[in-house]
């Protein structure tokens, strides 16, 4: 994201405004997709320690690292930006490690202030992080994968081919991209000025990259980097019950499940990796997840009309629900070009969640947030082609007919 401020990234001046959409196009500084683009070392993969080994390699003193670190603290990854290293030390940096592994193609705002940005990597392969800011919070949403192999049919991830997972830093990176772009344009004075959160419920399975988000999670919570509390970072997996075992005993950050049905007929067709890990193994694996106290494990449920939003959807949800450690978000499904599915009305969702609260569970109706930059819930596909006008429009259309779906 460093590339969103790079000196030589030219925005193309295609800027749509529709009802208060923003879309930007913005034409990559040159970023060659080098043989050695992840052979070298990922600067927002290195822990403070590999930093100032890395600095050490080159000759450099500790105190060069504690500067470069509170550069990348603050989302500034390009060397040249940090203004007190001498140019020498920039120009080395820059050759010793890959300092950006994104660059921004492109970035909506919604009305809402969430922003949208479609990220290329240097190894190839577009990606979608989201920032969602609220009055008292700001939250980032991050993807941990290309594409997604599990095929959840409302999901539009889960249309485009998986190719590949994120290394740590590129997930990080994504993170300190956003950090950087609220430096540069911060958000409306009623929202939260900072990044205070981190979910990763972007782009792919987090828990199918394990090796990726474990060292991620380890770079958000080190102390001396971003240093967020791990009740700060949530992990959303659709169910892969071992690695929810790993993560409780490594990494125990909150938990959050893509339910979606109580009964193993449903899940199977709605979440398939259901029929590998069926209901009953997963209630085992949240009822042995470390919770830290007050906290609780979320179980999503986008409501689909007709599908799992019936009384019995409802009575198998309760049957699954364990209220002493769980509480059910309900999602609006927010509806994206050519999914088999409708969302149910806002009326029948509140009344599903009253439902539930009769029943002695916790349950709310989450606010969808940035559906009309398609930066809701299960609508992160990575935009291909965004060089062109015609292709940015076809987005702003996508985005246009939400809303005015949401209005009707
Ligand atoms: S819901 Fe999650 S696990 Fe399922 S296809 Fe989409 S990204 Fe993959």
């Amino acid at each position: 994201m460093a590339n969103l401020i790079a000196v030589k990234a030219t925005r193309t001046g295609l800027l749509l405004y529709n009802a208060g959409m923003q879309t930007e196009a913005v034409q990559p500084s040159t970023v060659a997709n080098s043989p050695d683009t992840r052979s070298r070392p990922q600067l927002p993969g290195l822990s403070t320690a590999e930093l100032v080994e890395q600095m050490q390699a080159i000759g450099q003193p500790a105190f060069r690292a504690k500067q470069v670190r509170d550069w990348v603290n603050k989302g500034v990854t390009n060397p040249v930006e940090m203004r007190n290293l001498p140019a020498a030390l920039q120009q080395e940096l820059s050759d010793h490690l890959i300092c950006s592994p994104l660059s921004l193609i492109q970035r909506q705002c919604s009305e809402d202030g969430t922003r949208k940005y479609l990220f290329k990597l240097q190894g190839g392969g577009n990606i979608e992080t989201v920032l969602i800011p609220d009055t008292s919070r700001s939250t980032v949403c991050v993807s941990s994968q290309l594409g997604c192999v599990l095929d959840c049919p409302f999901c539009h991830t889960g249309t485009q081919r998986f190719s590949g997972n994120l290394t740590a830093g590129e997930i990080v990176a994504q993170v300190l991209a956003v950090k950087n772009d609220l430096r540069r344009e911060p958000l409306s004075n009623d929202l939260h000025a900072e990044v205070t959160h981190v979910v990763y419920m972007g782009m792919g399975e987090p828990l199918a990259n394990e090796a990726g988000v474990y060292n991620s999670l380890r770079l958000l919570m080190d102390e001396q980097g971003l240093n967020l509390s791990r009740r700060r970072i949530t992990v959303s997996t659709s169910g892969l019950v071992p690695q929810i075992g790993r993560l409780g005993e490594t990494t125990p950050v909150n938990l959050a499940i893509s339910l979606h049905a109580g009964s193993d007929a449903l899940r199977d067709e709605l979440v398939p990796i259901n029929r590998k890990y069926p209901l009953a193994e997963l209630r085992m694996a949240l009822d042995t997840y470390p919770l830290p106290t007050q906290r609780h494990i979320t179980l999503e449920y986008v409501m689909l009309a007709g599908v799992n939003d019936r009384d019995e959807d409802l009575d198998a949800l309760a049957r699954f629900v364990n209220p002493e450690r769980e509480r059910v978000n309900l999602i609006h499904f927010n509806a994206w070009p050519g999914s088999p599915y409708a969302g149910s009305a806002m009326q029948h969702m509140n009344s599903f969640a009253k439902e539930l609260i009769k029943k002695g569970i916790r349950a709310t109706v989450r606010r969808s947030r940035g559906d009309d930059i398609m930066a809701a819930c299960g609508q992160l596909k990575s935009h291909l082609d965004l060089g062109d006008a015609t292709s940015a429009r076809g987005i702003a259309d996508i985005a246009n007919a939400n809303k005015h779906k949401a209005g009707e």
